[in-house]
């Protein structure tokens, strides 16, 4: 992990957030390439979800919602983790993670095992975020900042059957952040108190549950598969029942094997009605759906696949970063399926002179009407096709001498490290075609 943090602070990618004041615990910041590549993580889940289907429809709620709806979704009563205190260090550890943590003291023992550790009892401790509205703080003011985007969905589901036209089995999407006041966050992105989520609710008929479940856990194991992490490093963990929430009947997690151990990615959970019950009752609003042909009415079971943007982003760059040798150098290089990668091609003069920054330049302008590219013309060609390894770029353009004789240029690939020679009319179609292009990652075989 320590590597992944440092490349990507050395390339912008990801860094520790307010650092002029001396940082805010496990907050971070995306720099230029880390939002290229969170944003492809997001636009792939989104094409999974709209483009390639038409059963599932879009929504950006609001971030701060009526108070009822945390009594409604249980969050307020129950969305707690269990704290305890250490009253000789003064630091605050989750109860049930103890095991992760570190003795205030003695960082080498977990908190209570240190020869003066001092735990206090367990306490649950609520993560939500409170705030006010308006400029009168009264009871009546407070609100909360979401700590899931799912509940937003559930508030518009009546608007979706009239909007959308849709009928069960149909699902809404929304991406967006959600805040929880983590009582130990860390990890880099794994753990923050503001983060971003990629969540869908799938309404289907109750009798329909079952199968759309096994369908979405399949659906959403794939599609990590199909963006190149490794198949040894992902799995399907089914619930144990004591995990289960008591309106679940069955949740999995999608796991990865990140370098901190095998950790939640991603939760898909067959939720019953309980939320559309739960809402009908708090709002006295009817919030079943009538089939006007059967006259059939019922309340939509829910199938949730709920998954982390950042914790998502983090486990491409783990799966992609990769170190080997060329010409007795270790290169840094992260092996991104080219869907991803922030930059899909560097257009790299090989001097600066000649003639080539003209001709690269108007390589540039015609490739950026289709794909994002870079230019980049300082230091040795070597440093640049090394600073492109580091961002994942899979193919670096480089425009040499012959390029301005014949129109032709040469490609190199950022993992097999051969090179082409393109004519620069195919160029875009060529790179296109290689983006559509089934992919599989090169470290496949290798560990
Ligand atoms: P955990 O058990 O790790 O706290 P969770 O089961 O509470 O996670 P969910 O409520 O199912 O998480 O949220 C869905 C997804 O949102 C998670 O799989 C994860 O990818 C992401 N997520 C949840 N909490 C955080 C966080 N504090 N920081 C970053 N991502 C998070």
């Amino acid at each position: 992990m320590d590597k992944i943090v440092s490349l990507c602070k050395r390339r912008g990618i990801i860094f520790p957030s307010s650092e002029i004041y001396g940082g805010i615990g496990s907050s971070y910041d995306y720099g230029h390439y880390g939002v290229l590549l969170k944003n492809n993580v997001k636009a792939q889940w989104w094409r999974a979800l709209l483009q390639e289907r038409d059963d599932v429809v879009a929504l950006d709620s609001a971030i701060i919602q009526h108070p009822r709806t945390w009594e409604a979704s249980g969050h307020l009563a129950g969305f707690t983790d269990p704290l305890v205190d250490c009253r000789t260090c003064k630091r605050r550890y989750r109860a049930d993670k103890l095991e992760d943590g570190q003795c205030g003291e003695k960082p080498s023992k977990c908190p209570g095992q240190g020869p003066n550790c001092d735990l206090t009892e367990s306490r649950n401790f609520n993560l939500m975020f409170q705030t006010t509205v308006g400029p009168v703080q009264d009871e009546g003011s407070t609100v909360f900042l979401r700590p899931e985007t799912a509940q937003g969905i559930f508030l518009n589901f009546k608007h979706y059957l009239q909007f959308a036209r849709k009928k069960p089995p149909f699902g809404i999407a929304q991406v967006g952040k959600s805040f929880r006041n983590e009582i130990t966050p860390g990890n880099f992105v794994f753990r923050m108190r503001e983060f971003e989520q990629m969540e869908m609710e799938f309404f289907v008929p109750p009798r329909e549950a079952e199968q759309w479940y096994e369908f979405w856990k399949q659906a959403r194991y794939d599609w990590y598969l199909k963006l190149g992490i490794r198949e040894d490093h992902l799995r399907l963990r089914p619930h144990d029942p004591d995990e289960l929430s008591h309106y679940s009947s069955g949740t999995s997690d999608v796991e990865y094997l990140y370098p901190i151990g095998w950790q939640e990615l991603e939760g898909i959970a067959n939720r019953g009605n309980f939320d559309l019950t739960q809402h009908a009752e708090f709002s006295k609003q009817n919030l079943e759906y009538v089939d006007t042909a059967s006259g059939e009415r019922y309340l939509p079971h829910v199938i949730e696949p709920a998954a982390g943007a950042d914790r998502a982003t983090l486990a491409f760059l783990c799966d992609a970063y990769d170190e080997d040798q060329i010409d007795g150098e270790t290169r840094t290089v992260l092996r991104l399926h080219p869907a991803l990668a922030p930059v899909k091609a560097a257009v790299l003069p090989l001097v600066k002179k000649d003639n080539q920054p003209e001709l690269a330049r108007e390589i540039l302008f015609d490739l950026r009407e289709r794909i994002q590219v870079e230019y980049d013309e300082c230091d040795a060609i070597v440093r640049r096709y090394r600073r492109q390894d580091e961002i994942g770029t899979p193919w670096s353009i480089t425009v040499d001498h012959q390029s301005i004789e014949d129109r032709t240029v040469t490609v190199r690939d950022r993992d097999s490290l051969t090179q082409e020679r393109i004519a620069i009319s195919d160029l875009a179609g060529e790179l296109e075609r290689r983006l559509r292009a089934p992919w599989r990652s090169p470290k496949l075989g290798s560990d």
